[in-house]
């Protein structure tokens, strides 16, 4: 903490969400451990890439595996495979993709801000389907022999309106066009380390950083073989679109002990921790004037884990208590709801911590 202290940034207590702009998760000390001895000796990195993605592929149940320096690299990676494959020669030609596949089909309502990494590319986004929906003739229309992947975008976003992931996937299959996957924030649950391409999807990219509690820069890609070996020949330390995506051995050797911790967590007991922390909120915060809470679920993500929602009369403002607790001692992030509330997410907090945010709340509120 020292070293923060001596830059005078405060340390922030997150009630908010695995945001990467609050420095996403808290590493536990078996990787920050993994990690460090990592960094004490020289290896082959394209060896070591190969193996700790095997070793990624038999614990998820996957063909195949790749670390990349975060989900938004995977997904740029991924992109870059489905448009040039392992041909030496295409996988110079980034951004410049005329006469390629170059076509990545999305539907509207999945449209977000980590698109960016899949256009960064060159490739050309084709929209399909509106706001208010999606159909199978819409996707057909889109498909076409310049079409290089279709992306899905698990998370919030999905509507029952849209085209369903098993439709899609059936579609794609027919054109023999691999189905993308960002599950970045979709963990838990634990199962979706295979779910998604188990159901068929060719690749499924997760964040490191985030409830996997790896490094922040690290990222895993599941999936097909083919795919996963075109990554490599796109990815760093070749000189290729991934090389500025650095990935280093302790980043590998890190998110392979995330991973191994992961799945050997009680995922049971977290959640009823998780519910546990909701339920002291909303008990401690019931009795307040002008104060409604209720369990959200699911949360922000969409993972099955709940949140507090905190709605305010008139009375408060919630942009005035946002700003307050993040203010006050010590500094606390928390969501806004889109009324005028706050939520809180029990996930990131350390032990100790529902406690302070409790209390921190009933002094800005009295
Ligand atoms: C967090 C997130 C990403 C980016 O993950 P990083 O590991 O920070 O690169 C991409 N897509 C979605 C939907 C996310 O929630």
């Amino acid at each position: 903490m020292s070293n923060y202290q001596s830059l005078g940034i405060r340390p922030i207590i997150n009630a908010f969400a695995t945001l990467t702009k609050l420095g996403g998760s808290i590493m536990p000390p078996e990787v920050v451990q993994a990690m460090q001895d990592a960094s004490n000796c020289f290896v082959d990195l394209h060896e070591l890439q190969r193996k700790v993605g095997e070793r990624l592929a038999e614990l998820t149940q996957n063909e195949a595996a790749y670390v990349s320096s975060g989900a938004a690299a995977g997904l740029l990676l991924a992109t870059a495979a489905c448009v040039a494959g392992k041909n030496p020669e295409l996988i110079e030609r980034f951004p410049h993709l005329d006469g390629l596949k170059n076509e990545v089909i999305v539907q509207h309502s999945h449209r977000n801000g980590y698109d960016y990494a899949v256009r960064e590319t060159g490739i050309k986004l084709i929209e399909i389907g509106t706001m208010d929906g999606t159909s199978e003739a819409n996707l057909r229309q889109a498909l076409s022999d310049k079409t290089a992947a279709i992306f899905w975008f698990q998370g919030a976003m999905n509507k029952p309106s849209e085209l369903a992931l098993e439709k899609v996937i059936a579609i794609a299959n027919q054109h023999d066009i691999p189905v993308i996957v960002d599950a970045a924030a979709q963990l838990p649950p634990v199962e979706n380390l295979w779910k998604f391409t188990k159901m068929g999807a060719a690749l499924a990219v997760f964040s490191g950083g985030k409830d996997l509690s790896g490094p922040q820069s690290s990222g895993l890609v599941l999936g097909r073989k083919d795919l996963i070996e075109a990554i490599r020949m796109h990815g760093a330390p070749n000189h290729a679109v991934g090389r500025p995506m650095k990935v280093g051995k302790e980043e590998l050797m890190g998110l392979l002990t995330a991973v191994e911790r992961y799945l050997k967590l009680d995922h049971a007991a977290r959640a009823k921790l998780f519910e546990d922390r909701v339920k002291f909120w909303n008990e401690g915060l019931s009795s307040i004037e002008g104060v409604t809470v209720t369990r959200d679920y699911p949360n922000e993500a969409g993972q099955p884990a709940p949140r507090t929602m905190v709605s305010f009369s008139n009375k408060f403002n919630k942009d005035e208590i946002i700003q307050n607790l993040w203010e006050g001692e010590p500094c606390i992030a928390v969501a806004p709801t889109s009324g005028n509330g706050i939520l809180l997410n029990p996930m990131t907090l350390n032990e100790g911590e529902p406690e302070i945010v409790l209390q921190r709340l009933k002094e800005v509120l009295a």
